[in-house]
């Protein structure tokens, strides 16, 4: 017999592009942490001896950040560098803050706002990193340590010049505020987004069979009515299995819907053949499956709905029961609608099912 092309597999959830996004992110986290590691370094060579932090953590800093770029560029899983990140520089922030709090200040130097631009810089990863819950628990607790140490603790780091350096504190609340319900905000939207195609695609499935349902299948049909404008011949096969009844009657509706599922395999795995256009292949109600094939005239269709009942009786199925199947076909004609199309074949079937069943009925050429 002639090779079988499969059909692409309908598949309720189409395949994201998850994979080409992963790879952009985790670009822009090398290019991040290979910037950021940079900037420690080069300010560990020029870091003045007061400067305890950047002496103490900046190599270690730095040791952390290369093995963060080994672990990206080596496609480990990006979310241990997420949330390696966001811990290492966490910590960093806080040991950073309680450095100049804790230690006598330099004069001249305070309020020095350069800590609380790195607490935004990991609050904004913790947003891009972790789940939009996680990211608002983290940050608020990351926040408020950092906001009430250099208090806490009476430095001169604050109180020096409490208002110059409260303005600085609310404006890092504030921007990280603003930061997280936009996050939140575009999380929510896209969540929406995503449910509502779920729904779509519910809606245009069946649920047993994973084929598109009725609905699913009619701009197929009418792509099939607009080709035979344009000269391209088309069928439509209606396809309902025989005695249906009696295999839920004597095995039980489960085994009837295992071989519903059989079927609906069989026909998505080989009703096409090299080189032709791809078919629509849909659970039209019940038993009884919708076929639609472009590109194929009278003679084609007919050859390909008799190979297809060839495959129905030498597949195995459930229980050692032996399926068929009878098909009436019509091929589109000039003036056809969807409703006088689906008509003949219907008729066309009636006829395969007064005749003996397993076979097909060609609809008579309007
Ligand atoms: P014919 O050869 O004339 O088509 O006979 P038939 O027994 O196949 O047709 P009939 O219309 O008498 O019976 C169809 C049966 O299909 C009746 C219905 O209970 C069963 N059926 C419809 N949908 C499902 C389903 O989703 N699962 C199962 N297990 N049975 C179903
Ligand atoms: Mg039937
Ligand atoms: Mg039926």
């Amino acid at each position: 017999m002639t090779p079988i092309t499969p059909m692409t597999p309908f598949s309720p959830v189409s395949p994201t592009a998850e994979a080409p996004a992963l790879a952009r992110r985790r670009r822009v986290y090398m290019f991040a942490v290979g910037a950021g590691t940079l900037l420690v370094f080069l300010g560990s060579l020029v870091a003045s001896p007061h400067d305890l932090y950047l002496r103490s953590f900046g190599p270690v800093l730095v040791l952390l950040g290369l093995a963060d770029l080994w672990w990206l560029w080596s496609r480990r899983p990006l979310h241990v560098a997420e949330y390696g990140g966001y811990a290492v520089l966490a910590a960093a922030t806080m040991a950073q803050i309680a450095l100049l709090s804790l230690l006598p200040v330099p004069p001249g130097l305070y309020p020095n706002s350069s800590p609380y631009w790195t607490l935004v810089c990991t609050c904004i990863i913790g947003f891009l990193a972790l789940p939009p819950r996680w990211a608002w628990g983290a940050n608020l607790a990351l926040l408020s340590v950092c906001l009430l140490v250099p208090w806490l603790t009476l430095s001169a780091y604050a109180f020096d010049h409490p208002l110059l350096f409260l303005r600085l504190q609310g404006s890092v609340l504030i921007v990280n505020v603003l930061l997280g319900s936009m996050v939140t905000l575009r999380t929510q939207i896209v969540e929406t987004g995503r449910s509502e195609q779920t729904m779509r695609v519910l809606a245009f499935t069946d649920p047993l069979t994973g084929l598109p349902n009725r609905r699913a299948v009619s701009p197929a049909v009418e792509a099939l009515l607009a080709d035979h404008q344009r000269g391209v011949p088309g069928t439509l096969h209606l396809i309902d299995i025989d005695h249906f009844k009696h295999i839920n009657d004597e095995h039980g509706h489960d085994v009837g819907d295992l071989v519903l599922m059989d079927v609906a395999r069989l026909l998505s795995a080989c009703v096409t053949l090299p080189g032709d256009a791809l078919p629509t292949v849909g659970r039209w109600g019940g038993e009884e499956f919708i076929v639609i094939m472009p590109g194929t005239d009278r003679t084609l269709s007919q050859r390909r709905a008799t190979a297809l009942l060839q495959e129905f009786r030498r597949s195995s199925w459930p229980h050692g029961l032996k399926v068929t199947v009878s098909i009436g076909s019509s091929t589109v004609a000039t003036d056809d609608t969807f409703g006088t199309l689906l008509f003949r074949a219907d008729q066309a079937l009636y006829r395969a099912k007064a005749a003996g069943r397993d076979q097909v009925v060609l609809a008579q050429e309007t």
